[in-house]
Formats: structure tokens, sequence, C-alpha cells
């Protein structure tokens, strides 16, 4: 089924409101996605039915939300098509915690001197700082592969940096500020030719387009329910079994253990090695309702939607002499986000022009300031698009950078 706007909307009852005088365009879905009633009511279902900490209670409650729980892992592995189940899903607070689980049970305990950690100029500062960290307690390397002028990956670098002292890659799925979909897929071979792990974050693809872990042949895949018409609170990590069953724990606590004694502890199973305290219950249960109810959209209609989007505004932004866009050009494949400055205008200004009539964009360097040092700009305006957004609202967003522009000198 196609994705229709007017109503999927319908699921959506903040979209309706006016900011001002003006309805809402929310243009923010790279950093925060809105929530679906079939997904919001789950915390009402939850808090009035069966609230109750999971695993431990030998009652009622415990156990359908212990159940719950548990089949939303199943859920999520499903979504991203790891056949392992649950124990190829390991439910974190969000990508970045995900991105540091692997960083501390893989990257800690194994990088050291030699290593090199292989991850690229476009990565949002969750992989980035992360990385550097690693390699600064390790002493490992990091490299990193350049962006080409039209905002791609060069895969020929990746090749001549992808080598036998290459112990992990760690690259983003779809770039947060130029909208690239890298080639991960082509990746995970040249890392796993030399023996090297692969993370992906996936926090701007799991949202936006069909990812199957199996057959791109990722390690680790790293997502945010907010970004996925989820709740806050809560993310994923995917890792292929084994590896999840050789990595040390990230967190120490109750729930991540089997038995304890004075002096050492064992492990629990998977994943509940990696769940330490108290889990995200209600949230967990509620992201599994996101992927039923991104899935009953199709996560194929949804990439073509965003797509479809991403081009309609770029090519009118691209029109416009005194805007400047980044990333890929019109034509090529990109996902539902536009990143731009127009001439003179400081992109807070723009958000805030924008904001005066309604509309909802992010400015600044959305966590990437390596890349925007690298694009020679101090920011960007970003607009990107998700499953409820419509042509009329990418019309809006250019009537108000057009009168914004006319506004300021
Ligand atoms: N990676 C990318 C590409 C992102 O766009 C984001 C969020 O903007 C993140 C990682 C971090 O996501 P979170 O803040 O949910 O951990």
């Amino acid at each position: 089924m196609e994705p229709a706007p007017s109503t999927i909307r319908d699921d959506f009852p903040i979209l309706e409101q006016t900011v001002g005088d003006a309805p809402l365009v929310y243009l923010d879905n790279g950093a925060t996605t809105q929530t679906p009633r079939q997904v919001y009511e789950i915390f009402e279902e939850f808090y009035t039915e069966y609230n109750a900490n999971v695993h431990r209670g030998m009652h009622e409650l415990s156990h359908r939300a212990s159940v719950a729980y548990e089949q939303a892992h199943d859920r999520l592995a499903e979504f991203v098509g790891a056949s392992g189940g649950r124990k190829e899903m390991v439910f974190t607070k969000n990508s970045t915690e995900s991105i540091n689980l692997v960083a501390y049970g893989l990257g800690m305990s194994e990088l050291g001197p030699g290593d090199e950690i292989v991850t690229t100029e476009m990565e949002h500062h969750a992989m980035m700082v992360t990385w550097q960290q690693v390699a600064k307690r390790t002493g490992a390397e990091v490299k990193h592969v350049r962006v080409t002028d039209e905002g791609r990956l060069d895969l020929d670098h990746a090749a001549e940096l992808i080598g036998d002292d290459t112990a992990i890659v760690a690259v983003t799925h779809v770039s947060n500020v130029l909208g690239t979909v890298n080639p991960v897929g082509e990746l995970a071979d040249m890392a796993h030719d030399h023996d090297a792990y692969i993370l992906v974050d996936g926090a701007q693809s799991v949202p936006t387009r069909p990812v199957d872990v199996e057959a791109l042949d990722v390690d680790f895949l790293a997502f945010s329910g907010h970004k996925m018409a989820g709740p806050t609170g809560i993310g994923g990590l995917y890792g292929k079994r084994h590896l999840l069953e050789e990595m040390d724990p990230f967190l120490f606590g109750g729930e991540m253990i089997q038995h304890v004694t004075l002096t050492d502890a064992s492990w629990n199973e998977l994943p509940w090695k990696f769940e330490a305290g108290t889990p995200p219950i209600c949230e967990g249960i509620a992201l599994a309702a996101a992927a039923d109810y991104l899935d009953d959209i199709g996560m194929d209609a949804i990439r073509r939607h965003e797509n479809e989007l991403a081009q309609y505004a770029l090519e009118r932004l691209e029109a416009r002499e005194s805007v400047e866009t980044y990333g890929p050009p019109s034509g090529e494949e990109r996902t539902g986000l536009v990143s731009f400055n127009v001439d003179g205008i400081h992109g807070h200004d723009m958000s805030s022009l924008l904001d005066d009539r309604g509309i909802a964009v992010r400015a600044g360097n959305h966590c990437t300031q390596p890349l925007h040092d690298w694009l020679r700009i101090p920011g960007s305006v970003r607009a990107s698009f998700y499953v409820y957004n419509t042509e009329a609202e990418v019309d809006r967003l250019l009537e108000a950078v057009d009168a914004a522009a006319d506004e300021l000198p």
C-alpha cells in the first residue's frame, strides 16, 4: 500500500495544531518523528492493564509484561531481517547507546595498538566521538573515508583504507545531513574480506527504508525508536548472535546476571545479558507497535515517498540562485531530507523565520561538526520528511524560504 498522507495524518493528532496563526508543518523528522495513535495508545493500555516489572515476578501482571516485552524483541528482530529473534536484538536507550554498547563490549576489550577503526567523514557524533574515545583508550587508530564533492562516500578510498589492520568499520547507512544512502552491503564485503567487523548506524535508515541485516551481511546495526514513529527512551542493537555471545556486557547490575557470589558473577542469556536494570518496558512494547505501523504502510512505499519528497524539494531549492543545497544532486536516490543555506541568512535566523510561519525545521551542525567543517559552513538548515508529509507542505516551506529571503537584506 502506498502511503496516503491524508489518511495517515489522521493517526497523528499532533499535526492538526496551529503555530501562531499558521497550520503546523512538521519537517524535523530527522531529529524525532511524530508518534501515531496506534503507538501512544500502548502507554494507556500498559499503565491501566499490566504495568509491572519484567522477569522477576511470578504474578499475572509481571507475566503479561514479560511476555509482551520479550515478544517486542522478536518483532524488532524481524523488522530488520534478523532470523535469530530476540537473541539478536538488544533494547537500548537509543542509537547512541547501541553504538556505545559495541564500543565498550568489543572495541575497548579487543582493540589495541596496531588496530585500525575505519569510519567516515560524514558520521554523526554518536559514531565519530565514540570511536575517537575507543582509539584514545586502546591505542588503536581511526581512519576516515573521504566524502566526494557530491556528498557520496569515496569507495576507492574506502577500499584503500580497509585492510588487514582494520578491526572494525563503523559507518552510517544514511547521512543525516546529506541524505546520501551509503552502500553498506559493499562496505560489509570489504570489511569481511579483511576479517573486520562492520557496525552500521541505522538511525536514519531503519525508519525510512527496508533494512535487511542478513541480506546486507552487517555484524551490528544501531537504531532509535523515536525516529521511527516510536517513543523516546528506546532503541535497538542488532548483533549477530555469535558476536553478542562472545562480547562482554556493557552495563552491570540486576537482570543481566545468572549467578552471583560475593566475588564473581556469570551472565544471563541473550539479549538480557546486555539489558542491566529495569528496562524501558512499555517503550519496548510500543516500539513493536511502531514496527507494525510502519510495516502496514510498507517500508518500500515509505522509501519511495521519502525519495519523492526529497526530489521535489531539492529540485526546487536547486533552482533558486540564492540557495545552496548539500549532498547528492536531485535525480539520485536519497532519503527524505534536504539540507541547505540561503545566501546571507544564518541558519538559526532562517529556522526562526520559518517557525514564525508554523514550519518546524532544524538548523545547526546536526551533530556532524567535522562534516560541516569539510563543507566549510558553520551550519545548515535541514528539512526532513516522514510518512505524513505532503508536497503541499514542501510548497509551504519553499514559499516561506522565499519570503524570508525577501524579508532579510
Ligand atoms: N546517528 C545518526 C545518523 C543520527 O541522525 C542520529 C540522531 O540524530 C543519531 C545517530 C543519534 O540518535 P540518538 O540521539 O537517538 O541516539
